[in-house]
């Protein structure tokens, strides 16, 4: 993507507010019973009757799961990894 293109991108608030706040667990209710899987798992089997349950579509429509994939995605560069480590490293201290 062209570096313009991304510097005019509208990024919504609530979108930042989302990754922030994202869950590191998602429950699924089946069978009456609620389990938990991580957050990024496509599937779940439910532990009460087996059946293989779709968590994430595979539509047009991106969700917030796909935000974090394509992070993740980027993070593979192993300069991006580097650079992500020293992001982090300042945000860390900035918080404390
Ligand atoms: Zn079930």
């Amino acid at each position: 993507m062209a570096t313009d293109v991304v510097r005019s991108l509208d990024v919504p608030a609530d979108l930042i507010d989302a990754v922030r706040n994202f869950p590191t667990h998602r429950s699924v209710a089946h069978c009456g019973e609620t389990f938990t899987v991580g957050p990024f798992e496509h599937y779940a089997t439910c532990p009460q009757c087996g059946e293989r349950l779709k968590l994430r579509s595979f539509s047009a429509n991106y969700e917030i799961e796909d935000v974090f994939d394509a992070v993740f995605e980027w993070m593979n560069d192993p300069q991006a990894q580097v650079i992500a480590e020293a992001r982090r490293r300042v945000i860390q201290v900035d918080d404390d």
